[in-house]
């Protein structure tokens, strides 16, 4: 057994994570009087939440008429009738408080003339149950929305008292022999020490795992951790099969151009000229949702109409709008056009292409944010001291494909409703719950292997083996032969796992080990997407499986979960939530209104 010191830090909670969902729990907790310390391997504000650009969704009706009811109806479409109805619910209906909870806080949104929060169009947000003209839904602070949230929640955060450490890197869960989670083990990276964080409720707030592709939109810390934390442990991974794929990723560089872009005017054109989306999308056109206009782009490309030298990427315009609306609404994009794409955007079109961007799929949680370990008897039963939330969670809200500024208002809604619940279920006055001796142990088993690992696979080169493997076979669009041979493919490079080689063994600063952590972090992640890939015979949202075209709600209406057993991935179902969080008339949405029907923008 590894012989390792470690101190011990007792408290209410602990919130690994400190992105905007971290930090909106750890601020909500704090409030409430909790003892909370908030764990990140980053410094808080350098966390993947301060690349928002485009803005966070909610029905404030500031630029025009708007009402939950049409938000969650949008949401409901957009997750191509995945997502749970109570959770949908929850979120359009918290969304307005939500917003205005974070104007109060300070976060500098954009302004109307008459001083309300401006709201600009974004892909799949509509008006009258998607009946009616494009919906400005989306609040903004110019395209640094995400940058405002987090310096603004991290400022209240340490008003409130919340403790902060920074730069730990959380390795694994420590659990009692019957399944209540205890705290997390953590490695401080600057001086190398161990720290036990013992907490009575411990919420796992680590983000997206974008990085288990070659091409992504996300930050280089995006890996999974949460995930990989929680499939240790034989706890369940939902979704995992839907993967967002942003249509206007910056050709070669990968880097984001918000969907703000085409919120203000911007469209897509092929080899030429022509503006496609209009002939797949007449309504919503360049506003469709995400995967619909990613779909529409690889099929430009595969027909011969893609543009550049090879003919592989297309056309984002821009140059038509007034520069002092891309001065006052897109500064931040004007800057990385230039310097990733070498676009002066005034003047000419910037070169993009789909790019990995978000992971629906996650910790399965209820809209509380308790996470769940479904059993035979109860599809729904929770994992007691335990919670995730942000990207890292799965409510499931954002179903099989996420609607563009669903996710930062995601961040905040269930960052909340997790504070509110533990409110409810920590009780200050109760000791801390020793930490099971056996589960501390086994973490640091588990780092010293990776630690002295002697194999013969350089982390990096295994990195890139899986990434590679992700972005050719589980990618836009999927067949069965695609998916068999990348799920064959993966099981094979996940098992290299045990043959990989470590060189540094220090423990400060050890970016090599930290990578190697991360990657066995990433690769549950990648493996559990896709096998569920591979199973799912039907298309359904970002889900694109060319065998099977259409959705199928008779047999495949339902959630996916893989637990691991070793390094065995076990598939399992569990149904979707249709029942709403309020009856209609008690105030809630005519079900008929969200009745599954085809999905056309
Ligand atoms: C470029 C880009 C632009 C986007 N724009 C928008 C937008 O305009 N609107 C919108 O709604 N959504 C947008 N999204 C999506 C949205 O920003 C993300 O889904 C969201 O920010 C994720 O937040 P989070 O709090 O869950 O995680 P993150 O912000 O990724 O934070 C994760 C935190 O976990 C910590 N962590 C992870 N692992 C460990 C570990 N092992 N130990 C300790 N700490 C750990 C990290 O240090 C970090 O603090 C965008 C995403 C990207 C990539």
């Amino acid at each position: 057994m590894a012989a390792y010191e470690y101190e011990t830090h007792e408290y209410d909670v602990v919130v690994v994570g400190a992105g905007g969902a971290g930090l909106r729990a750890t601020l909500g907790m704090a409030e409430q009087g909790l003892r909370t310390a908030c764990v990140s391997k980053v410094f808080p504000t350098r966390s993947h939440t301060v690349a928002a650009q485009g803005g966070i969704a909610a029905s404030l009706s500031n630029m025009g008429p708007d009402n939950w009811q049409w938000h969650m109806y949008d949401t409901v479409k957009g997750s191509d009738w995945l997502g749970d109805t109570d959770a949908m619910e929850y979120l359009a209906r918290e969304a307005p408080k939500a917003v205005y909870e974070l104007e109060h806080y300070g976060v500098p949104f954009s302004r109307t003339e008459e001083g309300k929060i401006y709201q600009r169009p974004f892909g799949g947000h509509t008006t009258e149950f998607g009946e009616g003209p494009p919906v400005q839904r989306t609040c903004a602070a110019a395209d640094r929305t995400g940058h405002a949230i987090l310096h603004t929640l991290y400022g209240q955060s340490l008003k409130n008292n919340a403790e902060f450490y920074i730069e730990y890197f959380a390795i694994d869960l420590v659990m009692s022999d019957d399944g209540v989670c205890q705290g997390v083990l953590c490695w401080k990276l600057d001086d190398g020490t161990m720290h036990l964080f013992s907490a009575k409720m411990v919420v796992l707030a680590t983000g997206g795992y974008g990085r288990a592709y070659f091409s992504a939109t996300s930050a280089h810390t995006c890996t999974g951790d949460g995930g990989g934390m929680v499939a240790r442990q034989g706890l369940p991974l939902q979704d995992m099969e839907f993967v967002q794929f942003h249509p206007t990723g910056i050709y070669g560089a990968g880097c984001l151009i918000t969907e703000g872009a085409r919120g203000e005017g911007g469209y897509l054109t092929n080899s030429e000229g022509e503006r496609f989306m209009e002939r797949y999308a007449p309504t919503y056109k360049d506003l469709a949702s995400r995967d619909v206009v990613s779909r529409c782009m690889t099929m430009e490309i595969r027909e011969g109409r893609g543009v550049g030298e090879k003919g592989d990427h297309i056309h984002l315009h821009l140059n038509h709008l007034p520069p002092e609306t891309l001065d006052l609404r897109l500064p931040g994009i004007s800057e990385s056009a230039r310097i990733f794409a070498g676009v002066d955007l005034t003047k000419e079109p910037i070169p993009v292409l789909p790019t990995v961007h978000y992971n629906m799929g996650g910790i399965p949680t209820n809209y509380w944010g308790e996470v769940l370990n479904p059993t035979a008897d109860n599809p729904d039963a929770i994992s007691p001291g335990l919670m995730a939330v942000g990207e890292a969670g799965c409510a499931s809200v954002h179903g099989a494909n996420r609607l563009g500024s669903n996710s930062l208002i995601d961040l905040v809604v269930f960052g909340r409703a997790a504070a509110i619940r533990a409110a409810e279920i920590v009780d200050p006055k109760t000791p801390v719950p020793t930490p099971n001796q056996k589960s501390v142990d086994a973490a640091f088993d588990r780092f010293d292997g990776l630690r002295y690992a002697k194999g013969a696979i350089p982390t990096a080169e295994l990195r890139l083996e899986m990434q590679q493997t992700m972005q050719a076979d589980a990618a836009v669009f999927r067949t069965d032969k695609t998916l068999a041979e990348g799920e064959e493919k993966m099981k094979g490079v996940a098992a290299k796992q045990g043959d990989l080689k470590v060189t540094d063994n220090s423990l400060v600063w050890n970016s090599d080990l930290m990578e190697t952590l991360e990657l066995t972090n990433l690769m549950p992640n990648a493996v559990a997407t896709i096998t569920a890939a591979a199973a799912r015979k039907e298309s359904r949202g970002a889900h694109a499986h060319e065998d099977y075209p259409d959705r199928d709600d008779k047999n495949w209406r339902k959630h996916s979960l893989i637990r691991f057993e070793e390094n065995d991935a076990d598939l399992t179902f569990r149904p979707v939530h249709l029942d709403p969080l309020t009856k209609q008339d008690e105030g809630g949405i005519d079900l008929k209104k969200i009745a599954p029907k085809a999905r056309v923008y």
